[in-house]
């Protein structure tokens, strides 16, 4: 092939849409493939910042070793990377051990790394972070390589936040903006793929309608803002005082379900009854400063699949359960029984 074919031949590869692909992981998995290629470098790493740790994290990497892998996470403006980074400039060397900014030079040597050459990987608005592919030979990469190897970022940052939007939007979807917990269609979801998973496991599965007691007094008082800061503070709770593998859901209003996976009877009635305990106790905020706001909670209890093998049947026998709890006096837990559906008034 000639020089000129290679070249076109690696243009084909950048303009390859890159937004195809499937997941964060697979973009990854294309950017390193074609930056080796397109490079023809030994080895790289993608450095992708995260906002929790304020590091640049190596995100994707091939043809270096673990303990390289697992190298420090580096600060922005900290060695040749961070500071290609913070620069948001290209950087290309024939020795990385030999650049006064190599902070970890000896690395560097037992890994081999000679050639080094970084990318920064820049959206509109800033630097996610940065491509660098290293050779183990002091071969340079040339001023073509860098040029190719900054187009192709730019595509590959495009197919990044694409992805993350895609993430982020599928996340919205799915949940209830105030709690943070799953919405009403996708704990729906949830519960039939947690019949569907009890039936081939052969387990049991519970399930809990909560709903807050006289919650429309306390938005009366303390207004909407309070009350959705006690939604907030009462998911706290649930989250507090739930199993890690039980899903919880906001069903709309001051409505919650519990979904208990592999729940016996009293599984389910100990934790719906721990529940109204701690909710009992808890001191709410109020918007009087020397008031807390005390307030409870009723749940109905349903069970796969002693009392129905249909989530919709569940659903219905778990609401009549908490009618019964209202009508009883609230702060209580009831289980659904046959006797429940005549009390219920159905
Ligand atoms: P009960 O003991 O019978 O449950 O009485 P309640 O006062 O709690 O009445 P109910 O559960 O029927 O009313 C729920 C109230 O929740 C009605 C509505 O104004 C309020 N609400 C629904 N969604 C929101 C929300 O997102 N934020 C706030 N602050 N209030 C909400
Ligand atoms: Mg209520």
């Amino acid at each position: 092939m000639s020089y000129q074919d290679e070249v076109l031949d690696r243009i084909f590869m950048i303009t390859e849409r890159v937004i195809v692909f499937d997941g964060l992981d697979d973009i990854f998995s294309h950017i390193v493939r074609t930056s080796l290629t397109l490079t023809n470098a030994d080895a790289i790493t993608i450095r992708v910042f995260n906002i929790e740790t304020g590091f640049l994290e190596i995100a994707h990497s091939a043809g270096v070793t673990e303990s390289f892998v697992n190298q420090p996470a580096i600060r922005v403006g900290e060695g040749i990377i961070g500071n290609t980074v913070l620069e948001s400039k290209p950087f290309s060397t024939s020795d990385t051990t030999q650049e006064v900014l190599c902070k970890n030079s000896d690395l560097a040597k037992a890994e081999g790394i000679k050639a080094m050459m970084c990318v920064p990987m820049n959206s509109k608005e800033s630097t996610l972070g940065c491509i660098t592919v290293y050779r183990k030979t002091n071969k340079e990469f040339a001023e073509h390589d860098l040029m190719l190897l900054s187009i192709f970022s730019a595509e590959a940052v495009e197919a990044i936040e694409k992805a993350r939007l895609i993430t982020e939007l599928k996340k919205q979807a799915t949940t209830d903006p105030l709690t943070g917990l799953f919405n009403k269609r996708a704990i729906i979801e949830k519960l039939q793929s947690e019949i569907d998973r009890s039936k081939r496991h052969k387990q049991s599965t519970a399930i809990l309608f909560i709903d807050i007691d006289n919650f429309k007094t306390y938005n009366d008082s303390d207004g909407h803002l309070m009350g959705d800061k006690l939604l907030h503070d009462f998911t706290a709770l649930l989250h507090k005082h739930c199993r890690t593998e039980d899903i919880l859901g906001r069903f709309g209003g001051d409505e919650f379900i519990v979904i208990a996976p592999q729940s016996s009877l009293s599984g389910a009635t100990s934790l719906a009854e721990k529940l109204c305990r701690e909710v009992e106790k808890h001191d709410f905020i109020s918007s009087n400063i020397n008031r807390p706001f005390n307030t409870t909670c009723s749940i109905g209890i349903a069970l796969y699949p002693e009392q129905s093998d249909n989530y919709e049947e569940l659903m219905d026998k778990a609401d009549k359960a908490l009618f019964i709890s209202k009508r009883s006096g609230r702060n209580r837990a009831t289980v659904w029984q046959e006797a429940t559906d005549n009390t219920a008034g159905v």
